[in-house]
């Protein structure tokens, strides 16, 4: 028995995905042994490596000069290494901060250059979750680049605080540097508006473990001499991620995913979904003064949608509902409290309708 399961990450998977790895788990295509336990070097093993990059390609439409890496230590390891492999000869770099994974992000770049604020939407006074006024992205126009930064980055998707990027900025020559963990592969995207891509795999794409960096060839020769060479971008791409021993159950599995991404049509077939999935959640969330979304509505998230309930003292009961219909981890996160319902793509437009069905039972219960 499937529950409906909201969580943020690690993430619900599509069950034809864990189906099929069930399936293969202790014979992969005769081999007799699982893809856990192969050589990372094997001829079956880099089948499957070839084939996770090409669909991964084919989905992005990947342009000729971008390379895709598969690292371990996640989007928080990236955060360290996107200075450590773009400072070259510079000092600073540019952030946006849009809530608080680029708050993090910046933090830790501090440790390797000198970092400008080029834009941010954090209050300095906060206000209650529930009131105050709404979160957004500052305009484009107001944001203050620093005179010569080795990049600017920021976090397109805030899997926290449930702020998208849509529109993206032209910077000219200074890179753009994403963390685009949490709405990878959710809708097309133009990889030529960014030098880096990068995101953990376990929200949108795959299983914890694998790390997915796209980088565009000629940001290769600005590492630090002091970046591990394990992460050294250029060092990755010359060996085709197999430098040391990659996450090889991990990228099988996003393999499994992208093939699944395909069958369903691609990322505009996948997209289109998620607008509907979203649309639902965040007009019963407005239609109602019993739920509230403080996002604005341009730059609302379609795979993390955080709310609160005007009365925060039947949250515990909420939960407590809504574990009992099966529908799971919609606790929000601790640093904004609040519920939060991650509906990324592997989550079926029956969970948000069963949700939505729930949330409104509980406020005719209640209001
Ligand atoms: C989950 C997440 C991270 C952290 O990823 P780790 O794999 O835990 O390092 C960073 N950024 C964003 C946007 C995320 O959603």
């Amino acid at each position: 028995m499937r529950a409906f399961n909201f969580s943020a990450g690690p993430a619900a998977l599509p069950v034809e995905v864990l189906q099929q790895a069930a399936d293969e788990m202790l014979d992969w295509h005769g081999t007799g042994m699982s893809v856990m336990e192969m050589s990372h070097r094997s001829r079956e093993f880099e089948s499957i490596h070839q084939a996770a990059l090409a669909d991964l390609a084919e989905l992005l439409d990947l342009p000729e000069n971008y390379r895709l890496l598969f690292l371990q230590g996640g989007a928080l390891a990236e955060n360290a290494l996107v200075p450590l492999n773009l400072l070259g000869a510079r000092k600073v770099a540019d952030y946006v901060v849009t809530g608080s994974w680029s708050h993090k992000s910046q933090l830790e770049a501090r440790r390797y250059c000198d970092v400008h604020i080029a834009a941010t939407n954090e209050k300095k006074a906060p206000t209650p979750h529930q009131a105050g006024e709404r979160i957004g992205i500052p305009a484009f126009t107001d944001w203050h680049m620093s005179a010569d930064p080795a990049y600017l980055h920021l976090c397109t998707n805030e899997t926290v605080n449930g702020v998208e990027f849509f529109d993206i900025p032209h910077l000219g020559d200074v890179p753009l540097v994403a963390d685009a963990s949490s709405h990878l592969l959710s809708r097309p995207l133009d990889v030529t508006q960014f030098g880096v891509i990068y995101g953990g795999a376990q929200k949108n794409i795959g299983i914890a473990g694998v790390t997915l960096v796209i980088v565009r060839e000629d940001l290769l020769d600005r590492a630090l001499a002091i970046c591990p060479s394990a992460f050294a971008w250029k060092t990755v791409a010359a060996h085709n991620s197999m430098y040391n021993t990659p996450p090889t159950y991990a990228i099988y599995i996003a393999g499994l995913v992208f093939k699944w991404l395909k069958r369903q049509g691609g990322l505009a077939a996948i997209e289109a979904r998620n607008i509907e999935k979203a649309q639902l959640l965040y007009q019963t969330i407005d239609a109602s003064d019993f739920y509230i979304n403080r996002v604005e509505p341009a730059v609302r998230s379609r795979m993390n949608v955080p709310f609160y309930l005007a009365d925060e003292a039947r949250n515990d009961d909420f939960l407590a509902g809504a574990r009992a219909r099966g529908l799971l981890q919609l606790k929000g996160h601790a640093s904004v409290g609040g519920m939060r319902a991650s509906i990324y793509n592997a989550v079926p437009l029956a969970a948000v309708s069963a949700l939505v069905a729930y949330m409104q039972e509980f406020e005719r219960r209640h209001a």
